[in-house]
């Protein structure tokens, strides 16, 4: 009798043991939409299917309020509404949009000019998909418009203005960065502690894919079936720029989407450029400069900044990796 019962004890213990450390229901649940005009996609580990599911929407809404307000395209967006107003009167914006502007600011500094939101001054008149550019006197004559100091930023009113009529600003070289953050940030605020959210380029990753380390490859730019690279990463953020998401080609140049402030033209003669960091925003806004830097100025950024490392693919094809990848080689 008294085994018996011991027995049946045990036996309980162990069921709830099991319950709580290795879930019955426990699973992999992953989302896929087109947002931001690009496909966002979102896995995620969760001990409870609908939760879980309801986590990946979550994910999604938080793109979709993001690019209502931050899409050129969107006649009623907030940065359509600065477009507009800013060079006419100071605009008054959300806290969100008055730090992200800040923050495109600091990469302005940091990189020289090289991320500049004003590109889209002349940006704006590329359009890929139809084969669309401006002529070269057009460039030649908004170029003065294409600088970050034209963006006169207010804190104390949290105001935003153009210090001249023609400026306009574009976020899609941090946009996505910043978006693929808040939803992490999301799913961190629902106890998720493994998940991968990837919009386009720019992913980042929470925890491991449970035991083992998440792989992100690096297309190779000139063979969309093929992998240049495999990278293994834990709690990290990776971002591609390439210059085969959005181009096309007239007599033999390659116009594509990465603009170099100083020239207002397709930016130099990389074919990729992806950059791993501690956070989306950072490795997004990272990637995009160091394709306008080039190979040379590009690197000794990158190596100058202790929580980000690079993997460039040059004109030729050729892999270029930064220090962090020779040091970790040699320990
Ligand atoms: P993707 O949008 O394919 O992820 P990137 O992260 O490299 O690629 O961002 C490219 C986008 O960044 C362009 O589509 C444009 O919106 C914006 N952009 C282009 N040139 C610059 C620049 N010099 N500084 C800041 N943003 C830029
Ligand atoms: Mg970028």
């Amino acid at each position: 009798m008294m085994w018996s019962i011991h027995n049946h004890l045990l036996l309980l213990i162990a069921v709830t043991c099991c319950a709580l450390f290795q879930p019955l229901h426990a699973a992999w649940i992953s989302g896929e939409e087109a947002i931001m005009g690009t496909k966002v996609s979102v896995q995620l580990w969760h001990q409870d299917k609908s939760q879980g599911e309801a986590a990946v929407q979550a994910v999604m809404e938080e793109f979709r309020r993001l690019d209502k307000k931050l899409s050129p395209y969107i006649e009623h967006s907030e940065l359509a509404l600065v477009n507009r107003m800013a060079a006419s009167e100071p605009v008054v914006i959300s806290e969100e949009f008055y730090r992200l502007l800040e923050t495109s600011h600091v990469y302005s500094e940091l990189t020289k000019g090289a991320f500049d939101i004003t590109f889209a001054s002349i940006g704006h008149r590329y359009d890929y998909r139809k084969g669309v550019k401006p002529s070269d006197s057009t460039i030649d004559t908004a170029l003065p418009l294409i600088d970050y100091r034209n963006i006169r930023l207010a804190a104390a009113n949290r105001t935003v203005s153009f210090e001249k009529p023609g400026v306009r600003i574009d976020l899609g070289g941090i946009a996505k960065g910043y978006a693929v953050d808040r939803g992490i940030e999301l799913l961190q605020q629902r106890g998720i502690g493994h998940a991968l959210i990837s919009a386009g380029g720019d992913s980042r990753l929470l925890g491991d894919h449970r035991g083992r380390p998440w792989h992100i490859g690096i297309q190779a730019p000139r063979d969309k079936e093929r992998m240049a690279a495999m990278l293994p990463l834990v709690d990290n953020a990776i971002s591609t720029s390439g210059d085969y998401e959005r181009f096309f080609e007239r007599d033999g140049v390659r116009y594509h989407h990465i603009i170099s402030p100083k020239t207002g033209r397709s930016a130099g003669t990389l074919q990729s450029v992806t950059i791993i960091g501690p956070n989306a925003t950072r490795t997004d806004a990272l990637s995009t400069s160091v394709f306008v830097l080039g190979a040379e100025k590009g690197m000794a950024l990158v190596n100058r900044l202790e929580d980000i490392d690079a993997v460039i693919i040059d004109e030729d094809g050729e892999m270029i990796t930064s220090d962090g990848f020779t040091d970790a080689g040699s320990q």
